[in-house]
């Protein structure tokens, strides 16, 4: 689960790492309000889950109340990559002398959570990786050892940060920063920037906070800072209905048992060249109501325009989901050819109990592959 910029300090704040003093709002007036509180210059900034906030126009700083309001009428409402702008926070403005980058995420190749500090922030960290990856330093931490104060200063004195002060400071962010790390379970904590004011203050003007979203049972605070409207109408539809389902770009709706054939089918029909609309699992049940529910989410989609069903059976009986299908197609109008593969436990009896009802827009296919053929066929 993402978190929004200003949930991400609230969280740094709480293990210790230094953030300016600021307020969330969502219209004008509580913009202004929360302005005048917070005294002298702010930045209006777009809470929205995706970066580059800054270049769309979505970060302004207002140097009056009266100002603030009128950012925040330009910024509420405004489209970042298919993001509508529906909160804001306004901070107290920064200084800013020097921008720096500080991460902690999961390198999962190494299976250790990985640092990656560079003195060239506020850009783009894949930019400074490819065009200068000598500033960026990279360090790894045992999960088992845990923090050690070498980490801190091998990162500091790796970038070439010369002020004690700064090191001072930057060291001591680096060693809350991985507290948060764990202490949320997160699988990013992203700093950028980590700015130098020229008082030489060191702080994060930014946040980009990733949590892992099966321990979340754990955090139930963090676990309530989940927007619902940020999510796709289809996936909170998903969520309503109990189906395991992750929205995607294609045309080609995919439904499967388990979650491995899933991604497999979710492959094949990139293989042969279709574009998959969605992730779905029906899981190890595939009873009637089962299917309706996975059907009714994965055609919520206005972009399907053919239905993948692939089912191996193995607890779950092939005749059983032909029957599901069926009852399905009984209780709602689908438009969309449905090509299903059966195969595994019970696979014939199913694909009789489909051949002798016969329905119009169902097609049967003996392999994962040819299923996948057909049906990104049927979606052109
Ligand atoms: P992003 O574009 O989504 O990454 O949003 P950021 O929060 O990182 O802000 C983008 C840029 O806006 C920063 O790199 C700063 O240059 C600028 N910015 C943000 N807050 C302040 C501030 O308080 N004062 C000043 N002077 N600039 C700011
Ligand atoms: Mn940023």
């Amino acid at each position: 689960m993402d978190l929004y910029e200003y949930q991400g300090k609230e969280l740094f704040a709480r293990f210790g790492i230094p953030v300016s003093d600021g307020r969330v709002a969502t219209t004008p007036d509580e913009a202004e309000a929360a302005a005048r509180e917070l005294g002298g210059p702010v930045v209006v900034k777009a809470q929205v889950l995706t970066g580059g906030r800054g270049k769309a126009g979505g970060i302004k700083l207002a140097d009056s109340p009266e100002d603030a309001r009128a950012k925040a009428e330009a910024i509420l409402g405004m489209d970042i990559k298919g993001h509508v702008v529906r909160r804001l926070w306004i901070e107290q403005a920064s200084d800013i002398a020097k921008e720096y980058y500080l991460s902690v995420t999961f390198d999962r190749g190494e299976k250790r959570p990985l640092f990656m500090f560079t003195t060239q922030g506020g850009v783009d960290i894949e930019q400074v990786a490819e065009e200068s990856p000598e500033a960026l330093v990279r360090l790894h931490v045992d999960p088992l050892e845990g923090y050690q104060p070498w980490i801190g200063r091998r990162l500091v004195y790796g970038a070439g940060v010369e002020d004690p002060n700064e090191q001072k400071q930057i060291a001591a962010i680096v060693e809350k920063l991985y507290a948060a790390f764990v202490g949320t379970d997160a699988m990013l904590c992203e700093i950028n920037p980590l700015i130098v004011t020229p008082d030489g203050e060191v702080k994060a003007l930014d946040s980009k906070f990733t949590v892992d979203d099966n321990a979340l049972f754990r955090h139930g605070d963090v676990a309530e800072m989940r927007d619902p409207e940020a999510v796709p109408a289809e996936e909170r539809f998903a969520r309503e209905k109990d189906v395991i389902y992750v929205k995607l770009d294609g045309d080609v709706g995919v439904l499967g048992n388990g979650a491995g054939l899933s991604m497999s089918t979710v492959d094949v029909v990139t293989f042969v060249g279709g574009r998959p609309a969605n992730f779905c699992d029906l899981g190890g049940g595939g009873d009637a109501q089962g299917v309706v529910d996975a059907l009714e989410v994965i055609t919520r989609d206005p972009q399907v325009k053919s239905i993948f069903f692939n089912i191996f059976g193995g607890i779950t009986r092939c005749d059983e989901v032909a029957r599901g299908i069926l009852a399905a197609l009984e209780r709602m109008t689908i438009e969309q050819p449905i090509v299903v593969r059966l195969d595994g436990t019970n696979a014939e009896e199913g694909r009789k109990v489909l051949a002798d009802a016969a329905p119009p827009n169902v097609y049967a296919e003996a392999t994962m592959l040819d299923g996948a053929r057909r049906a990104v066929e049927l979606a052109r």
